[in-house]
C-alpha cells in the first residue's frame, strides 16, 4: 500500500496574512494618541487592547476576508506542482465557534470547498510527509514523534531565531532549497507494507 504523500498547511501567518489583517484593524480602531501596535499581542498587552483584538476576532466576516500570504502560496504552488495531496491543518480557537465557521469560508473561497480540513486542538495527531506552518511551538509538537518529518516554516520575525535539522524556513528567497526538500521526502518510503 503506498503511503500517501500528504502536505499539511497552516493557515494564519502561512497561507492567511493574519498579522497584517489584525494591526489594520487596531490601527483603525486607535485614538490619535495612542503609541502604535506591535503583534503579537504578548500576555502583558494591555487589557484594553486584547479585548479589541478579541472583538476583531469574533467576526466571521474577518476570518473569511483575511488576505492571503505570499509565502505560503510560494510553497502550496510547489506542493501542487509535485503532486502532493494539500490537507489543511488550522487551530480551531477554543472559545471562539466564529473563527471556525470564518476559517472554512475562507478555504471555500481560495482553495475550493473539496480540500480536506482538520481543525484540531493539537496538531500533533495529524499524519503528513510535510508540515507547512510558521509556529515553532507546533512545529515541535508535530516533529516529537516523526523524526523524519519535514516541516518548511513561513519566515516571520517571532520565528527568526528557530532552528531544527528538520525544518527549512522559507523566506522567499530560497524556492530551490524548499523544493528540493519536498521532493526528497515525496520519494522517501514510497511503499509500506
Ligand atoms: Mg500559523
Amino acid at each position: 500500500m503506498a503511503i500517501e504523500n500528504i502536505a499539511l498547511f497552516d493557515m494564519d501567518g502561512t497561507l492567511c496574512d493574519y498579522d497584517k489583517s489584525l494591526l489594520e484593524k487596531l490601527e483603525g480602531l486607535k485614538s490619535p494618541h495612542e503609541p502604535v501596535f506591535k503583534l503579537p499581542l504578548r500576555d502583558n498587552a494591555p487589557s484594553y487592547l486584547r479585548e479589541r483584538a478579541d472583538l476583531i476576532r469574533a467576526s466571521e466576516k474577518w476570518w473569511e476576508e483575511l488576505p492571503k500570504f505570499k509565502l505560503g502560496w510560494g510553497i502550496l504552488e510547489v506542493a501542487r506542482e509535485l503532486g502532493y495531496r494539500i490537507v489543511i491543518l488550522t487551530q480551531g480557537p477554543r472559545r471562539n465557534p466564529a473563527s471556525w465557521s470564518g476559517k472554512k469560508k475562507w478555504i471555500d473561497k481560495n482553495l475550493g470547498p473539496d480540500v480536506d480540513i482538520t481543525m484540531t486542538r493539537d496538531k500533533g495527531l495529524v499524519y503528513g510527509k510535510v508540515l507547512v506552518d510558521d509556529f515553532p511551538e507546533y512545529i515541535d509538537r508535530w516533529l516529537k514523534w516523526r523524526k523524519r518529518g519535514l516541516v518548511i516554516m513561513p519566515a516571520n520575525e517571532g520565528n527568526k531565531d528557530y532552528h531544527h535539522s528538520q525544518v527549512i524556513r522559507y523566506d522567499g528567497s530560497n524556492l530551490s532549497e524548499v523544493k528540493s526538500a519536498m521532493e526528497k521526502a515525496k520519494l522517501r518510503h514510497q511503499k509500506c507494507f
